[in-house]
């Protein structure tokens, strides 16, 4: 029992560990480049009342909105309603569009990292200084996009991560456990000995190794 859960609990980990492979993987590639600007309503309370989305395979990014009131006002047939769980901290959607969220994975998205800009103002300047901020992830350059950066998100989304880890930790065990389990099921089927394929017909014990026949 204790070797079976074991056993369990290594698919689950190798299934987590794919899982977050994938997802680094796809923001890696794509990096934060804005491919489109779709505009949604704000589906969190507060401003901005709008907001991007863009979307690639796995792979999503919301950016707040500049001028949400000129989009609204000009373009509101455009404007769409969110579908789907809301992700993204509050945080990251702002008025400044440099702001954004990420979040990758496949078949869900389950990994997810946010970035916002710091400002400050030196003393005695008339200017002010601003520092990226990338929380529950780690910056990277992309290698597709020199010029942009890649967040490597630690910060699961537990639906999508639990659903995915499940799915290639079940993967996994197929194709470990697969061809043994058709192999077994053939055998009996047909009469042969499970352990050593010997054609057993009706005699309960195997007469080659000894192994019991199933009914
Ligand atoms: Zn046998």
């Amino acid at each position: 029992m204790r070797r079976k859960i074991a056993l369990v609990l290594c698919y689950m980990l190798f299934g987590a560990i794919v899982n977050v492979g994938i997802a680094w993987g796809i923001v890696a590639h794509h990096g934060t480049t804005f491919f489109e600007w779709k505009p949604y309503h704000n589906p969190r309370d507060g401003a901005p009342v709008a907001f991007f989305v863009n979307r690639r395979f796995g792979w999503e990014l919301v950016t707040g909105c500049g001028r949400p009131g000129t989009l609204l006002s000009r373009h509101a047939d455009e404007v769409e309603s969110y579908q789907g769980m809301v992700w993204w901290p509050k945080a990251s959607v702002t008025f400044d569009m440099r702001d954004y969220a990420i979040s990758a994975g496949w078949p869900m998205r389950s990994m997810m990292a946010w970035h916002t800009l710091r400002y400050t103002q030196p003393d005695d300047a008339d200017y002010i200084e601003f520092e990226p901020h990338y929380h529950r992830g780690y910056p990277v350059s992309s290698p597709a996009y020199e010029s942009y950066v890649a967040i490597l998100p630690f910060q699961p989304l537990w639906i999508g991560f639990c659903v995915n880890t499940l799915l290639y930790a079940f993967g996994f065990a197929c194709l470990v456990h697969g061809p043994l389990i058709v192999c077994r099921y053939v055998r009996t089927k047909k009469r042969l000995c499970v352990q050593c394929g010997y054609s057993a017909g009706d005699l309960p014990v195997c007469p080659e190794c000894g192994t019991q026949m199933s009914c």
